[in-house]
């Protein structure tokens, strides 16, 4: 694994969010190889995890906020968008003058970013614009023939990817709902600005799509014998094949299955998938931004 990274080969292994598909954050050709194989568009910048929290000031500019940031959600489900410095390839960053950082608490990711010494990029192991992957075979069905490694860990705790904040001076603002909450980041500094800045590159409408056309309902219906169902909690009725994501209606639960769920029903050979809105409060808000992204054609 750490000589393939060491090669400039792109290698997948799991986070504690969504599989990452990593490569040395400081080559260019390694990096290049990771949109080669996801079908990215150079236009989309790419995370950078760091192995120790001493690359931080050597990849950008932390102002003391980060450094707090850092100290209180790393390891952990936290990207920050911060100044470059500049080592930082214009690949990784899409020419930007900002770079997005976090250190992952996956203590497979911990283990090969230690044992490698530099930072890896590692956006999800999955071709651009499709469903990200919480498992090994995930990876495998997506990204097979593409890439010379895939590093089992198992389902992925979270399951949906790092909430992303952009921090100034100024304050907060939150790029990308994720695991770490709004409520977890306004308890620690006041938020900018309560809608998300749909500005960010990368954060395109369609995204986390299936390839079965997806609705999102408050009172989900079927619409045809081959209609299926992403539930919160409960079955209902008429639905050709139904998916539950959290049968005690527990909102981190429900992110943890949701990747899994929909890739299921998208096997299914489905005309339409019902998703079912559920509630938008805690990890919950990211959830409905995924889906909403997966309804958007
Ligand atoms: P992922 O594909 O899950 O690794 O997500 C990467 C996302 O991070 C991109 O699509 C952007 O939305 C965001 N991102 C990365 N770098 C930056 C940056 N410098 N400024 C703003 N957003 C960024
Ligand atoms: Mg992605």
């Amino acid at each position: 694994m750490v000589e393939a990274l060491a090669a400039g080969e792109p290698v997948a292994m799991p986070t504690e969010t969504v599989y990452g598909l990593a490569a040395d954050a400081l080559s260019p050709n390694a990096c290049a190889k990771i949109f080669e194989a996801k079908n990215r568009p150079l236009s989309d910048p790419l995370i950078v995890h760091i192995p120790s929290i001493d690359w931080l000031p050597r990849l950008t500019s932390p102002t003391p906020a980060a450094l707090q940031l850092a100290e209180k959600f790393w390891p952990g489900p936290l990207t920050m968008v911060l100044p470059r410095q500049p080592i930082v390839p214009d690949i990784v960053t899409a020419g930007q003058e900002t770079v997005a950082i976090r250190m992952s608490a996956h203590p497979l990711f911990q283990e090969v970013a230690t044992a490698f010494g530099k930072p890896l990029a590692a956006p999800s192991a999955n071709r651009f614009g499709r469903i990200s992957p919480t498992s090994a075979a995930h990876v495998l069905a997506e990204l097979d023939g593409r890439i010379p490694f895939i590093l089992d860990g198992g389902p992925c705790a979270h399951g949906i990817e790092s909430t992303i904040v952009h921090v100034s001076d100024d304050g907060l603002r939150i790029l990308r709902e994720g695991p770490i909450t709004r409520e977890d980041l306004r308890a620690f500094a006041p938020l900018l600005d309560d809608s998300i800045a749909v500005s960010a590159p990368g954060g395109l409408k369609s995204h986390y799509a299936p390839r079965t056309p997806l609705v999102l309902e408050k009172n989900p219906a079927p619409r045809s014998q081959k209609t299926g169902l992403l539930a919160f909690s409960a079955p209902r009725e008429g639905f050709a094949q139904t998916e539950i994501l959290s049968a005690t209606s527990d909102l981190r639960e429900a992110a943890a299955n949701l990747y899994g769920a929909m890739r299921r029903l998208d096997e299914a050979g489905l005309d339409l998938i019902v998703a079912e809105e559920i509630p938008e409060s805690g990890i919950g808000a990211a959830i409905m931004e995924r889906l909403r992204k997966a309804a958007a054609r």
